[in-house]
């Protein structure tokens, strides 16, 4: 099992709603355990135009999906929560990267990990903070050293209720 850290985020549809299904939906990934969630941080979009606030958290698994099957799966959860790609970092139901795939680093066509825009959004470093059991990147950065440089400029961690009793820890 190789561990893996996916960044969630959504601004349309009521995004609590569309982290918690998202949520439910990793957990029951062929050959994969969703291990941990961060807080939702809340923020406001970055990109084309006036959007609403982002809603954004971070998940660890552990999986035996191999990085582009991983990659398909996220995919499908994303098509079956309404994703449409229109226009570039426009407003969206739900968005899931793959943040870290274990050690590994990959470049192809299809995926980038670890994924190249982490190193200055806040809102994937604080919640990565939460969870991550490693301070050091499999490129050599280092998380703390990378907050240090990203203000949180709005960005709020909110008390919003993104696990349910399914999750381990809750147990
Ligand atoms: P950003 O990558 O800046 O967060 P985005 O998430 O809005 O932008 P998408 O439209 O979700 O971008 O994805 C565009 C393409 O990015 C996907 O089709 C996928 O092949 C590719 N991709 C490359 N690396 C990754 C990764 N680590 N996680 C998810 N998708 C990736
Ligand atoms: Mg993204
Ligand atoms: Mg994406």
């Amino acid at each position: 099992m190789i561990p893996a850290y996916i960044a969630l985020g959504s601004n349309l549809g009521h995004p609590l709603s569309q982290l918690r299904t998202a949520l439910a939906s990793l957990a029951a990934l062929p050959l994969t355990e969703l291990k941990s969630v961060s807080s939702g941080w809340r923020s406001a979009a970055v990109g084309p135009g006036e959007q609403p606030d982002y809603l954004n958290a971070v998940a660890m698994i552990m999986t035996e999906l191999a990085p582009h099957a991983l990659l398909q799966e996220l995919q499908h959860i994303e098509a079956a929560q309404g994703r449409e790609r229109t226009e570039h970092w426009g407003p969206r139901t739900l968005d899931l990267d793959i943040l870290l795939y274990g050690d590994r680093v990959i470049s192809t066509a299809q995926l980038t990990v670890p994924h190249p825009r982490m190193a200055e959004r806040n809102f994937v470093l604080y919640p990565l903070r939460e969870i991550s059991n490693t301070n050091l990147l499999p490129n050599g950065m280092e998380i703390d050293a990378l907050l240090r440089e990203c203000p949180a400029n709005g960005l709020e961690k909110t008390a919003l209720p993104l696990r349910d009793a399914h999750f381990p820890e809750n147990r």
